[in-house]
């Protein structure tokens, strides 16, 4: 196709600060969220028929650390295919812009209802609390299956419909990302990040768990858990809840850290009884105190400061409170096939990046072009319903379907 005629195919759309330029299939563009990355729309997809979210990622290239993330995120959307993830799922051909005309890209996917900040400030009930967990879980089972720890979850990155099904947002940070608690600090949320990332140690796969025990508190409590106003802070609030760590645990830590840890005040931390008693779970059952020491005994087992003594996410998995759920096509699903098997470790000018993404992205739409999936429904497959809170555009949204429809329509600058 020549370049006027893609040209035409686009329109630009002022959305707030920012110009979304984007393919005319996509309308009624409106602002529903912004993050770290960029802003996002939802917009009506007059190909599939249904509500898209429309994200923008601002300034991908303004250096080496976003372009790596933006190319890092690509290449494992492309690989990772699961309900509970944030998958493209195909895209469709023809939609790469003439590189002059867009000046950053673009992911469109399945609009979601709400994100889990919004969930939190709602009273749920312990079938909609352990059903948004085990799909957490899941999605973080399958990241780690594929050699993906997250290590940066958080309630804004993840997503849900008022169906109650979830995604995860985001891959969360390169496992080359630096983060401890002697680092420069910058402003990020940093309330769900464990003990061994705050403190800069080596990790495994259940450094996710203390994040999920982390956004559970914080829905059983309504008010976040560890809520540090820096990186030192949030170290402070860990240990005035959950009591000073065992020497065994600091003789862990390297020589700089440890001196800075030992030398804070010790606390004795209290119970879990203490810290969740019952009054804070929903009473919603006939075995509702029941519930509520199961969902106790949960959080006791996530948020435990040494990695080593902390429950994995196989073992919350099959938890009395969470395994009501297992279901083994959700929870075995299949390994993704990770194609760039160097992408933790790649360093690249910006250039190079762009030019790395550029063939990410003609990749993706060779390889689609002949197999693009229309909107063929699948079944709802309600296990439990959610009253988000804003629904207002939900008639179309009800109809959204439990799977995921992604398509990269971007350039780069
Ligand atoms: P992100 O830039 O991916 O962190 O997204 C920022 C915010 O936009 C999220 O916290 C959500 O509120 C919203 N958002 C992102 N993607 C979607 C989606 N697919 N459906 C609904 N809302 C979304």
């Amino acid at each position: 196709m020549n370049r006027n005629k893609r040209e035409k195919e686009f329109y630009s759309l002022d959305v707030g600060d920012s110009t979304f330029t984007v393919l005319k299939r996509y309308q009624n563009l409106r602002p529903i969220g912004s993050g770290a990355q960029g802003i996002v729309c939802s917009a009506y997809d007059h190909n599939l028929e249904r509500n898209v979210a429309i994200k923008k990622l601002s300034r991908p290239f303004q250096n080496q650390t976003h372009a790596k993330r933006a190319y890092r995120e690509l290449v494992l959307m492309k690989c990772v295919n699961h309900k509970n993830e944030h998958v493209i799922a195909t895209i469709s051909p023809h939609t790469l812009p003439p590189p002059t005309l867009c000046a950053t890209r673009y992911l469109v996917m399945e609009l979601m209802d709400a994100n889990l900040c919004q969930v939190i400030q709602m009273e749920l009930d312990h079938e909609r609390l352990s059903y948004l967990l085990y799909q957490m879980l899941c999605g973080i089972k399958h990241l780690h299956s594929a050699g993906i720890i997250h290590r940066d979850l958080k309630p804004s990155n993840i997503v849900v419909k008022s169906d109650c099904t979830l995604k995860i947002l985001d891959f969360g940070l390169a496992r080359t990302a630096a983060t401890g608690l002697l680092m420069t600090p910058y402003v990020v949320t940093r309330y769900y990040r464990a003990p061994e990332v705050i403190l800069g140690m080596g990790y495994q796969a259940n450094v996710d768990v203390w994040s999920v025990g982390c956004i559970m508190a914080e829905m059983v409590r309504g008010s976040v858990l560890f809520p540090g106003t820096d990186h030192i802070d949030q170290w402070n609030k860990v240990i005035e809840q959950l009591g000073t760590p065992s020497q065994e645990f600091l003789m862990k830590l390297n020589q700089s850290v440890r001196t800075y840890v030992e030398n804070r005040p010790r606390y004795a931390g209290y119970s879990f009884e203490k810290l969740f008693p019952d009054v804070l779970f929903p009473p919603d059952s006939e075995h509702s105190k029941l519930k509520a020491s199961q969902a106790r005994d949960l959080l006791s087992k996530m948020l435990v400061i040494d990695a080593s003594k902390r429950i994995s996410v196989e073992e919350a998995l099959q938890h009395p409170y969470i395994n009501v759920w297992y279901d083994p096509a959700e929870v075995e699903a299949p390994p993704p096939l990770i194609s760039d098997q160097k992408l933790e470790e790649r360093e690249h000018t910006v250039e190079e990046w762009k030019e790395l993404i550029y063939k990410e992205v003609l990749d993706w739409e060779e390889r689609t072009k002949s197999n693009v999936i229309r909107g063929q429904p699948t079944p709802l497959g309600y296990k439990v319903a959610l009253e988000v809170a804003d629904v207002s555009a939900s008639s179309v949204r009800a109809a959204c379907l439990n799977r995921l429809w992604v398509t990269l329509i971007g350039g780069w600058s």
